[in-house]
């Protein structure tokens, strides 16, 4: 039976040397082309079982066993486990195994951990590569290319430093449940993590660590790759619209084949979409790359295991971390259409209950964020893809009148739109925003923790201060964008960046900044004369010189500083906030209701 070639991706801590591993890997960075016979693909790039072997010479059947039917690896080109998040597939994940790095010197990190968890998860076997043993103080450098070599040449002393270091991280990795050896004491590669010391600089151990890779997928793998009878399907990593090409999607191709006579179904945010390929393309060869604008060739088939870009005109809008499904049979559409549209409505969430509100940038993360937060049984209001907008922000809002911790927006990997973020200035709802899902959700917890803690405190100085000040006559430095003029504060603390309005009622605009002496400064206290800029206002027409002015709570505000802060305030801020409640409630009923 024809065996696909598995799906690598790496993972482990910021600068623990993924990157490094794959340039190395992939024979690119110092070595430029040497590598030959490595095929690129978009977003990967495939090891032919050929090239392993050349470069592992005898070692290779000693590791990977004889008779190796798998025809190679395809290594997904970018690192992290935020990446991984993103190759999920039914019933686990589209890679079928992980390299997870760990520096040597440094053992277990944060995101190795979190690395170890997403693979745990999803039930992806690995194995260590533990990098930079060139950088273990003492360590002779050689041109070896197998580690065995490398070790043996070491000192004593340093043998056995480098053996501790390989034990740490078996006592570790026992903690979690595993059971693992250097990797030229692993008997079975299906029970036992093998551990494979390495140097991504000097490319000391890679073979081993290639070899180690054909042969636990060779010996455990191989049901899970077999592609008799496999449906075709595939995986978007993410999606492009590029001049002379149009819309296009780069995805995985898992299992299967994909012809330019059949239909791909594809998920967008409103439904399932059905489509053929106007193009399935590969990146052309370095050398055949005439023009850079030409980098791409066209090919009519491709077999899985194999990253491309297809390209259609009803690609656009097509989300990042959708499955992707592939028939020949139009009567196989309809079936396909309806499993894909059950398993989109287990990933978005839209209710009216309350919880944080979460958007994340791939279908991958939203479901990586959604579980680890019901872990932590925090309740979500709303889940969804694309950018934090004003509408976020608003629901957020309305969640926090009754719960203040989680009247939030969670935003992963994400642009925080200018209209959101003037609402959330405006009404005080927090967006943490982040591009590693652990610190996320624990920089949220965290908050929540602290918070707590002086919860009351918290929530009253997040409110508008309340406030009366005059405009000085004879103190307009600028009429208007902005209108510059000195005020002084005669009742409580004026803050920038504060909503006010004038002895009618009427809402004047926002103290824009503030300047003390000619310095820049957050708030002003009762008694003293600053300079404060206002935008969108002239002078003259909607304020004038003598003026009084109240700052402007929302009604939710004022709402709040009448019950739950009414013994905060002063008898002076009392009278302020009486008055302004007066005059608001002639135009509006409900203010502070
Ligand atoms: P990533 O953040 O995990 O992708 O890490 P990088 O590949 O960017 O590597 C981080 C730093 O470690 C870079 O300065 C690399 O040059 C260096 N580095 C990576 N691997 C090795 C290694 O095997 N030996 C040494 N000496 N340095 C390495």
């Amino acid at each position: 039976m024809k065996v696909r070639q598995p799906i690598v991706t790496v993972l482990g801590h910021v600068d623990s040397g993924k990157t490094s591993l794959l340039d190395k890997i992939r024979g690119t960075g110092v070595q430029g082309r040497e590598a030959g016979g490595i095929t690129q693909h978009i977003g990967a790039s495939f090891l032919p079982r050929e090239i392993i072997k050349k470069r592992c010479g005898p070692l290779y059947g000693k590791i990977s066993g004889s008779d190796v039917q798998v025809p190679g690896v395809l290594v997904i080109d970018t690192p992290g486990h935020e990446v991984f998040t993103n190759l999920r597939a039914r019933g686990g994940s589209a890679a079928d195994i992980a390299i997870l790095v760990v520096d040597v010197n440094r053992g277990f990190q944060p995101q190795t951990s979190e690395s170890l968890r997403v693979l745990q998860a999803r039930k992806v076997p690995f194995v260590v590569a533990l990098n930079k043993v060139d950088q273990i103080p003492g360590w002779r450098k050689s041109d070896a290319p197998f580690i065995t070599g490398a070790i043996e040449i070491q000192d004593a002393s340093i043998r056995a430093d480098l053996e501790q270091k390989i034990y740490d991280v078996v006592g570790t990795l026992s903690v979690l449940g595993y059971s693992s050896e250097a990797f030229y004491n692993v008997k079975d590669f299906a029970k036992e993590v093998a551990i494979v010391p390495m140097s991504a600089r000097s490319g000391v151990g890679i073979p081993e660590l290639l070899a180690v890779l054909v042969g636990l997928t060779q010996q455990y793998l191989s049901a899970r790759l077999e592609q008799g009878s496999k449906e075709s399907r595939g995986i978007v990593l993410e999606v492009n619209d590029e001049v002379g090409i149009g819309p296009s999607a780069n995805m995985i191709l898992i299992d299967g084949e994909l012809g330019m006579n059949d239909t791909i179904l594809v998920a967008k945010r409103d439904g399932v979409v059905s489509t053929k390929p106007k193009a399935i393309l590969l990146p052309k060869p370095l050398d055949e790359m005439r023009d850079p604008r030409d980098k791409f060739r066209p090919v009519e088939r491709v077999e899985a295991a194999a990253g491309i870009k297809v390209a259609s005109p009803d690609l656009g809008g097509v989300l990042p971390g959708s499955a992707v499904y592939i028939t020949s049979d139009a009567a196989e559409v309809g079936r396909l259409k309806k499993e894909m549209e059950a398993e989109m409505k287990s990933v978005f969430i839209e209710t009216e209950t309350d919880g944080v509100t979460l958007k994340c940038d791939t279908i991958g993360s939203l479901e990586a964020v959604t579980s680890m937060l019901r872990r932590q049984q925090v309740p979500i209001a709303k889940a969804d893809i694309g950018p934090v907008n004003r509408r976020d922000v608003m629901g957020a809002r309305a969640v926090k009148e009754n719960d203040r911790h989680l009247g939030v927006v969670l935003a992963f990997n994400v642009r925080v739109l200018p209209d959101a973020e003037t609402e959330s200035d405006d009404y005080h709802v927090r967006i943490f925003s982040d591009k590693i899902i652990y610190s996320l959700v624990d920089g949220y917890s965290k908050w929540v923790e602290e918070d707590a803690l002086h919860e009351e405190d918290a929530a009253f100085s997040e409110l508008t201060p309340l406030s009366r000040f005059v405009f000085l006559g004879g103190f307009v430095f600028r009429n208007s964008d902005p209108a510059v003029f000195g005020i002084r504060v005669d009742v409580g603390t004026l803050r920038q960046k504060t909503a006010f309005m004038n002895e009618r009622g009427k809402k004047v605009g926002h103290i824009h900044q503030l300047q003390e002496d000619k310095k820049t400064v957050k708030s002003a206290k009762a008694g003293s004369e600053v300079a404060c800029s206002v935008q969108g206002v002239t002078i003259g027409r909607q304020i004038n010189e003598g003026e009084t002015f109240y700052t402007l709570p929302h009604s939710y505000e004022a709402k709040m500083l009448l019950r739950r802060f009414a013994q905060r305030l002063g008898p002076e801020e009392r009278k302020v906030l009486d008055h302004i409640v007066e005059v608001q409630r002639r135009s509006d009923p409900a203010y502070a209701y």
